[in-house]
């Protein structure tokens, strides 16, 4: 039998995953943390610890086809190389399919995380079926990827479909990537974690604790239960991805909207005014004709399967 490698490197975890040709249940599946957990580990490179991990879950009789690995950050996914990742300081320009495919000798594919998402709700997922499809993914940050006529946008340096730093604000927030007034500067978990806490040293009332680091989790948690602070935040945050949801529609045309990523977890107290403030902000009714708003199937799975999906595609 021969066996698919799939690995997802997270900011904190990263898992890897062994899956027959057929199946999306691995037949063996194993993590670590993605640095080491403390100074006596001996593997301390982030790098080495991928290596180990791979190594850990490979096949004894079987063959692997090819290794396929969801990289945390901007990714060049033609040449294997991690430009950045922004939970791992230390990694710039890392050569990570060579160095893959220098210790296991098999092909090895590499793409941005968000990106390889989209591709699995597309292929197993919320989106199956669909030839154009927008995804996005509501966390700590917000990440995107695009499917047009089958395929996954990429652009020249696969760097295409970075849908969460679209500016909706222009002289917003400050952007964790230095820029101003992005999406994900205002509608992403930390945006509304300091949009609360700044709400609340302002004097709101609210059930949310004053001076305590306030979470997404807890923002969504305090909104349902009826939290009027907390509503507004989910809104507000509807509100600005409905927006560029509405731009991304008159970019994409696409015929679903895949929205994953925890925040995405507040349900309709996040989606209701994210529907409604698309439907405001679109230019023309026939791109809401037959579309379909839904959320991801695959939740923290998605960078795993995804990996897997690229596989699939590229080594059938
Ligand atoms: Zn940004």
């Amino acid at each position: 039998m021969s066996l698919y490698i799939a690995v997802d490197i997270g900011g904190t975890q990263t898992r890897a995953a062994c899956y027959p040709a057929d199946s999306l249940k691995p037949v063996r599946l194993s993590r670590t943390t993605t640095h080491a957990a403390d100074p006596t580990d001996q593997r301390t490179e982030p790098l080495e610890r991928i290596q180990d991990l791979i190594a850990s879950i490979w096949p004894k009789r079987d063959s692997v086809r090819a290794i396929s690995v969801a990289a945390p950050g901007p990714t060049n996914p033609y040449s294997g190389v991690v430009y950045q990742a922004p939970n791992i300081p230390s990694w710039e320009d890392v050569p990570l399919r060579q160095s893959l495919q220098e210790r296991f000798n098999v092909p090895v594919e590499v793409g941005n995380d968000a990106n390889l998402a989209a591709l699995c709700e597309w292929k197993f997922g919320a989106g199956h079926g669909h030839r154009h499809l927008v995804y996005l993914t509501i966390s700590t940050g917000i990440g995107g990827g695009v499917i047009i006529d089958d395929k996954l946008l990429l652009g020249v340096h696969g760097l295409a479909a970075e849908l969460g730093h679209t500016t909706v604000v222009y002289d917003g927030p400050v952007c964790s990537c230095g820029q101003r007034g992005h999406l994900e500067a205002v509608a992403s978990g930390t945006a509304l974690a300091h949009w609360v806490e700044d709400q609340l040293s302002q004097g709101s009332s609210s059930i949310l604790p004053l001076h305590r680091r306030i979470t997404a989790r807890m923002i969504s948690e305090a909104a349902r239960k009826g939290d009027q602070l907390s509503l507004a935040a989910l809104a507000r945050a509807g509100c600005f991805i409905g927006c560029a949801l509405a731009s991304f529609l008159h970019i994409f045309n696409p015929t679903v909207v895949v929205i994953g990523g925890g925040v995405s977890r507040s349900g309709p107290l996040l989606l209701g005014p994210m529907y409604e403030s698309m439907q405001e902000h679109v230019i023309d009714p026939h791109y809401l004709e037959d579309l379909k708003l839904t959320t991801a199937v695959f939740g923290d799975k998605a960078g795993l399967v995804g990996a897997l999906a690229l596989a699939h595609t590229l080594h059938p």
